[in-house]
């Protein structure tokens, strides 16, 4: 479903991501972890072409990501992405929020857009939120309204960039509970993340990154019970 061939890209000399190679199947959950600038935000945005690349391709459901024009927004339409921080709209209802790129994008009616809204919010636990400002809610709840907003442009990939490092302890769960869902119903996703539990759990593959390359892409149970670089077995010895 994504495909990535020889992916380079730099940040002025910084070689950022070198040589990607990277296959998604559809249905498939891929976890990417790796130290702090390795370069698994600037991977996920330039799967969507937030970010430009130097060389190389990608290609989504078989079409190659277009530079620019309405070809780059349909095709950005099809991969959901959810971050760190929540990027609400502070002085739009949790309804609104998630409805209005239904709207805008997908040129849905106003009623169509509130209906699918509503299944949505139904589906991340906050069916009775939907009349709230996001700072009525919990970060938790923040993060799960983001995540209805994305799916409700209906995308055959969701990327999460680190979704619950933002977070209180407590809350992290109920995230990563709706993601483990999310996986269940069969959506493609690739998760940058430091839950090991969800990517043990949840993960078809873990793809480890360390200085823009991928160096090991395994089974999770593999990766964690037998790493094979230097690098991994010292990043996982830090944090396990
Ligand atoms: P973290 O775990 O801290 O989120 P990361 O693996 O997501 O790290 P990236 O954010 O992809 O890493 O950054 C990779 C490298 O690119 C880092 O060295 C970072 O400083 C650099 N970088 C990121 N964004 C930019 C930018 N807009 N301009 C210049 N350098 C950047
Ligand atoms: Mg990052």
């Amino acid at each position: 479903l994504i495909e990535l061939r020889g992916v380079n890209k730099y940040y002025g000399k910084l070689h950022v991501l070198q040589d990607i190679d990277l296959t998604v199947g559809r249905g498939e959950v891929v976890v990417v972890i790796g130290p702090s600038g390795s370069g698994k935000s600037t991977l996920c945005r330039t799967m969507n072409r937030l970010e430009t690349i130097e060389s190389g391709s990608i290609a989504i459901d078989g079409r190659p990501l277009p530079e620019e024009g309405k070809g780059l927004a349909q095709l950005r339409a099809e991969v959901g992405m959810v971050f760190q921080s929540f990027n609400l709209f502070a002085h739009k209802s949790v309804l609104a929020n998630v409805s209005l790129a239904q709207t805008k994008v997908r040129g849905r009616k106003k009623e169509e857009a509130d209906k699918r809204s509503h299944e949505l919010l139904d589906r991340v636990g906050l069916a009775s939120q939907a009349e709230k400002l996001p700072a009525q809610l919990s970060g938790g709840q923040q993060q799960r309204v983001a995540i209805a907003r994305a799916l409700a442009m209906d995308p055959k990939v969701m990327l999460f960039d680190e979704p619950t490092s933002a977070l209180d302890p407590e809350m992290i769960n109920e995230v990563l509970e709706v993601m483990q869902q999310l996986a269940r119903d069969g959506m493609t996703m690739v998760v940058v993340t430091h839950e090991m539990g969800f990517a043990r759990s949840a993960a078809n593959r873990v793809v480890f990154m360390a200085d823009g390359r991928i160096i090991e892409d395994r089974t999770p149970d593999d990766f964690f019970t037998n790493p094979r670089s230097d690098r991994a077995k010292d990043f996982l010895s830090k944090i396990l």
